[in-house]
């Protein structure tokens, strides 16, 4: 399986990094091996002293796709979790200045939180779901998915023109802003409205 990311997704994320906003989503990868194992602390890093936390909606594929329309794109998945793209910041931003690839920055192991899975059935309205990060228990990220500049289902068919989605696949879709540095002996708790998704722990 594979773990596909958007980046630059909410406006005010893009501003708070100086970015130029994107005319199409901007696509990355991680390995099944970014993924952090359950009930594990998170560990920094040694080559990174400032890696931020970026919290995202997951959304798990159902099915295989290629070429999907956006119209169907709700067929392709009935999951949605919550979870943190750790990105080492300095890393990528010495990276991009260079205009190398990420993947050293943003798909180390343990760089992809996911947290637990919940029927999307639960939801209302998945274009606009409220998710919240709390860093020490004070909220460091708020947004809902009506702010993302491409929905889950757009995701979902532009995604699919490049790569074959396969089941079981984990579609990072963007965060917020008020990403900042973790440090040792935080703990960070992600929610959809008053729901906890994950609870984990930096060392
Ligand atoms: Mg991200």
């Amino acid at each position: 399986m594979k773990l596909i990311c958007i980046g630059r997704n909410y406006a005010q994320h893009i501003s708070e990094l100086k970015n130029e906003k994107p005319t199409e989503p901007v696509l990355f990868l991680k390995p099944d091996t970014a993924i952090l194992l359950k009930k594990q602390p998170f560990f920094i890093p040694d080559f990174s002293d400032e890696v931020h936390h970026e919290v995202e909606v997951l959304v798990k594929i159902n099915r295989v796709g290629k070429h999907i329309d956006v119209k169907f794109a709700h067929k392709y998945y009935d999951e949605i979790g919550l979870g943190i793209d750790f990105t080492a910041r300095e890393l990528q931003q010495k990276l991009k200045e260079k205009g190398l690839p990420w993947e050293k920055a943003k798909a180390f192991d343990g760089s992809a939180v996911v947290g637990k899975w919940v029927s999307k059935s639960k939801f209302e309205n998945l274009d606009n779901l409220p998710f919240s990060l709390l860093k020490n228990n004070k909220t460091v990220q708020s947004s809902t998915t009506q702010d993302m500049l491409w929905s889950i289902d757009e995701i979902i068919a532009y995604v699919s023109q490049f790569f074959t989605l396969k089941i079981g696949d984990i579609i990072f879709t963007g965060t917020p802003s008020g990403v900042s540095p973790v440090q040792p002996n935080d703990s960070l708790k992600g929610f959809i409205g008053e729901e906890q998704f994950f609870s984990i722990k930096v060392k």
